[in-house]
């Protein structure tokens, strides 16, 4: 359990490692490739594995690197404990696999990041069920919860069309009735907003994006709050619940998921993490004020047709949003008219990039229907808000002007 930081954010995430001491006194967690580690008395190596002590056993179950991390982004969270996964979608699939089964239900916000929302599709076809809501009002998650709903899972704002989820009264509403209530702050990150203080059982963050934030290392993590009761959770098995309470959902979802299922996180991806994830408060408060710009560039002109970006007075969650997180994010999307083809305009940029990640440093544009969102069809991606012309900008750390005139001139 983490003490509250004394310390600013940027401070605190910087000096991380040393609350520990480091090998040599490097003032980096050095990356640690070992698979195995070893012990001098074999019934320390039996005492690890069964948990009386603490220490590693094997990469795929935890590493030192790894670790550091963990640690790194717990404070970040203000939680309890962190699980790292070799991707965001991995970090997803531990939920699933480590927490769910058979006979189980699931309430989703339909506003999601498209493979999130493929991998509900998949545990649907699996024995759980899933219902999709507009969860930008508690009153359709309430109505959708059933005797058997053990999460519900939301984005903060949902990639790509900013809907702002309703979190401070879902969280309510997950606590009064025992719900899981799990949330991914990968579009605000724990920079712009800690999902703890609506009530988050776990948060999950796909380091990817705007923790590493250089596009160098895919990276996801589980955060436990600690605010979640796990006696009242009817699917911990008896093996994990040796611990304390606080303790059980982690030690589950380390075995179920990182250990049984292994998507576990590489030393060499953590070490990309953990040094880039020391400029986030610098590159968000750049890329939040670039957003700012460009959102309000393009939606004052007349070749633009809407605009989604939280900050935004026109954004219908526009004022929950100013209360909730810091700054507004370093996405939105747009749609152009229907005389400006959206490829002959993504070709006129010059500086932006067609590609699909998001929180890099440089400024990433996409056609959200004809690629990330074009495998589930036109009907589903109605029902999401996605319009045929969407163009999902992942806004970067160039000169503010630079990026205004790039895509202004890009309008033709
Ligand atoms: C990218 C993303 C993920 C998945 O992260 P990967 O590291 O790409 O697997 C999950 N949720 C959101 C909101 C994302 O943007």
């Amino acid at each position: 359990m983490t003490t509250p930081d004394k310390y600013g954010f940027t401070t605190t995430i910087l000096h991380s490692d040393r609350q520990k001491p480091i090998e040599h006194g490097a003032l980096h967690k050095p990356i640690h490739t070992s698979v195995a580690f070893g012990y001098k008395d074999a019934r320390e190596l039996a005492a690890v594995f069964q948990g009386k002590q603490a220490g590693y056993r094997y990469g795929r179950q935890g590493n030192p690197t790894v670790s550091a991390l963990e640690e790194k982004i717990t404070r970040m969270e203000d939680g309890q404990g962190t699980l790292c996964f070799a991707t965001g979608m991995a970090a997803i699939a531990a939920v699933v696999q480590s927490l769910l089964r058979a006979g189980d239900h699931v309430v989703s916000s339909a506003f999601l990041f498209g493979n999130t929302n493929s991998l509900w599709q998949t545990v649907a076809g699996q024995g759980a069920t899933v219902s999709f809501v507009d969860a930008t009002d508690v009153s359709h998650v309430e109505a959708a919860l059933t005797p058997a709903t053990r999460v519900v899972f939301v984005e903060t704002i949902a990639n790509p069309r900013t809907q702002v989820a309703d979190l401070r009264r879902i969280g309510a509403l997950c606590a009064a009735r025992g719900i899981l209530y799990v949330v991914d702050n990968t579009m605000t990150s724990p920079y712009l907003f800690r999902p703890k203080s609506v009530g988050a059982s776990l948060v999950v963050n796909a380091l990817t994006k705007s923790i590493g934030g250089h596009g160098n290392a895919l990276g996801g993590s589980l955060t436990d709050t600690g605010l979640f009761d796990w006696t009242g959770y009817p699917n911990i098995l008896e093996n994990y619940k040796r611990a304390p309470a606080i303790q059980w959902g982690l030690a589950q979802i380390r075995a179920k998921a990182l250990r049984d299922f292994g998507g576990s996180l590489g030393p060499e991806a953590a070490h990309h993490l953990a040094v880039g994830s020391e400029t986030m408060a610098l590159r968000l408060d750049r890329e939040c004020a670039n957003a700012m710009a460009l959102a309000r560039m393009l939606e004052a002109d007349p070749r633009v047709a809407a605009v989604h970006y939280p900050g935004l007075a026109s954004h219908p969650q526009h004022a929950i949003a100013g209360e909730l997180f810091r700054a507004f994010g370093s996405l939105f999307s747009f749609e152009l008219r229907d005389d400006v083809d959206c490829f002959d305009y993504l070709n006129r940029l010059k500086l932006a990039i067609p590609a699909s990640n998001l929180g890099d440093t440089r400024t990433l544009v996409i056609p959200v229907a004809h690629t990330i969102f074009f495998e589930m069809g036109a009907e589903r991606r109605a029902s999401m808000g996605i319009a045929e012309s969407l163009i999902r900008v992942s806004v970067g750390i160039e000169d503010t002007v630079d990026l205004v005139e790039d895509f202004r001139q890009a309008l033709g």
